[in-house]
């Protein structure tokens, strides 16, 4: 059968712990942390990189930075791990971002059971025994009663299957795997492929190393000005002296981050008001312009008025005419795609070394040896191409791993036609497997530490009932599963998210994958209270045996 060309792990010479953790990032170090130090098991951490710090330590492209504000971007759950450190800037770059993490993998005494350069290739349930054996990519073999995913919804890079790249004589580079000694971008033609969060990101910084800079363009994105700057002193001692209120907002808030939505409609203004409160916000910058209205997200006809509004601060900001229509035509709702915010993205079309290059009306057909060439035949010379071209989001590192089940079941079979998870955190048929921030939970929609520390404490306390009650096993039901991607799906169709068909929320820059809305848009602080409910009432949806 199906199961016997897979690798079998053998128990024989498997190292044994309690649980078994799948990723070092923020999700796994604090799971290890949690298990480990909390509830006294025996815990490892397995993670292909050399370093820890996940997101933050593969992605080293020109420009990568965060889009959540420093003292939101971090741990809250310590008092002096959150006052010890200082951020030096609104928006903190990735070598800032991977040097807190390697501090926090110090300061918890984490590396002593972190294991580096260790792939999982495959994980398989022994009933009999109870426990997971997993193997990595050398063959190494492990076993352990609780597996737990920490492989990050953004860790999987998608190069898009263009014709004719390995015939390219130049150097092709994906952003989330970029070279650690860097990339020399003097005197170089450089092609960026992609303008999503990331690719809005590098343009400026790309742009001003390169000799030039052609950005292929698909669909044209929103941005806002991040308005990027140090952090004043003042500000430093505001966010130490007030942990607990911070911590205490982010958590009240569907998305996670410290800052209220206005409890006020697009409709309640007059055009004139409403244009003041959206230069306060551009002026002010960041994802906070999405919190200027309540309804934004959820009345197209509310979402239009931003959109106009930032439409026509790029036709003001770009000033070649062409240009600017190209990156103005957005066919999609704000903020229905991810949002970017940005430093300079717009401005850097009115360098004379930057170009637009339109795909979606003429796409690219193939890359030949020394570069691009459309379906039109017209060619760009290119010495680097850059894929800014995101991930496969969500599924693509858990389906990377080859994890059967109980009674055979693959959990490619189980998500044939899209995830299913309960909350988020278990899937049916996989007994003793955690997903932290799987498809189905708040996620890549949330300020992301916020969502991770709920999964990893619940998950924490959802094993430390079972030891409480001697319980070996826990697994979710079917129909707890069903129920809960129809309230996935319904909270999605309360929102106008679902209308940007070519999002990766969706799973759409992914050839094959299945359409399915994978993020819970119901909201972090309503995700949190389900949550809490669920374990109050002795783990409800949940079959402990
Ligand atoms: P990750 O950091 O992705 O870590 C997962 C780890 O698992 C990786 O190190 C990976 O190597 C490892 N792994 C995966 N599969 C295996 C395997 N089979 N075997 C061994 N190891 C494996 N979020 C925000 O909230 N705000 C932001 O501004 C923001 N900006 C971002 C910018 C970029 C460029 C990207 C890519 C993501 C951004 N995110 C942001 C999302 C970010 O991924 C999360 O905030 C957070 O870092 C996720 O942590 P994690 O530990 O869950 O996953």
């Amino acid at each position: 059968g199906a199961t016997q060309t897979r690798p079998q792990p053998a128990a024989g010479s498997a190292t044994t712990v309690d649980a078994l953790i799948v990723g070092a990032g923020f999700s796994g170090m604090y799971q290890l942390h949690c298990l480990r130090d909390r509830l006294g098991l025996s815990a490892r951490v397995l993670e292909q990189g050399s370093g820890v710090g996940g997101t933050w330590y593969w992605n080293r492209y020109p420009g990568a930075r965060c889009d959540s504000e420093s003292h939101s971007y971090c741990f809250t759950f310590d008092k002096e791990l959150y006052e010890e450190w200082e951020w030096s800037e609104r928006y903190p770059e990735q070598p800032e971002i991977l040097r807190y993490l390697n501090h926090v993998a110090d300061r918890l005494d984490l590396r002593r059971d972190i294991q580096l350069d260790t792939r999982v290739k495959a994980a398989r349930w022994d009933a009999g025994a109870n426990r997971w054996l997993v193997e990595t990519e050398a063959g190494e073999r492990f076993a352990a009663t609780w597996l737990i995913t920490a492989v990050g919804c953004l860790s999987s890079a998608n190069v898009p299957k263009i014709p004719g790249l390995e015939s390219f004589e130049g150097d092709w580079y994906h952003t989330g795997q970029w070279p650690h000694e860097g990339v020399d971008l003097t005197g170089k033609r450089v092609g960026q492929i992609g303008t999503g969060s990331t690719g809005i990101q590098a343009v400026p910084v790309i742009a001003a190393a390169a000799d030039h800079l052609t950005v292929f363009q698909r669909t044209a994105n929103y941005s806002i000005p991040a308005h990027n700057a140090p952090l004043t002193r003042e500000f430093k001692d505001y966010v130490k002296r007030n942990r607990e209120p911070l911590r205490a907002l982010m958590q009240s808030t569907p998305n996670g981050h410290p800052f209220a939505i206005e409890d006020r409609s697009v409709h309640d203004l007059t055009p004139d008001e409403r244009e003041a409160v959206y230069e306060a916000a551009w002026e002010k910058g960041g994802l906070q312009f999405r919190a200027t209205f309540r309804d934004l997200l959820v009345d197209k006809a509310a979402n239009d008025t931003a959109a106009a509004f930032l439409k026509r601060k790029i036709r003001q900001t770009v000033k070649d005419p062409a240009t600017a229509a190209l990156l103005a035509n957005i066919d999609h709702p704000f903020a229905t795609k991810r949002p970017p915010i940005d430093s300079h993205y717009f401005e850097a079309y009115n360098r004379p070394n930057v170009s637009l290059v339109d795909v979606r009306s003429d796409p690219i057909e193939r890359i030949t040896p020394t570069g691009i060439q459309l379906r039109s035949g017209a060619e760009h010379e290119l010495d680097i191409i850059v894929f800014a071209t995101g991930f496969d989001a969500m599924t693509g590192a858990l389906l990377k791993i080859d994890i059967t089940g109980r009674d055979g079941l693959t959990l490619k079979q189980a998500w044939e036609a899209g995830p299913k998870t309960y909350l988020g955190l278990q899937v049916a048929g996989f007994p003793n497997l955690f997903t932290v921030t799987g498809p189905g939970s708040p996620s890549v929609l949330c300020n992301m530490p916020v969502a991770i520390e709920q999964h990893v404490e619940w998950i924490t306390g959802c094993i430390a009932h079972m030891r409480e009650h001697g319980f070996a096993r826990v697994e979710t039901t079917p129909e707890s599963a069903d129920r809960w991607v129809a309230h996935v799906n319904d909270a999605a169709d309360a929102t106008l998210l679902p209308m940007a068909g070519h999002s990766w929320y969706l799973g759409a820059n992914i050839p094959g994958k299945p359409r399915v809305f994978m993020p819970y848009a119901g909201g972090m602080a309503r995700y949190r209270r389900i949550c809490d409910d669920v374990a109050a009432h002795g783990y409800e949806g949940f079959e402990f045996a």
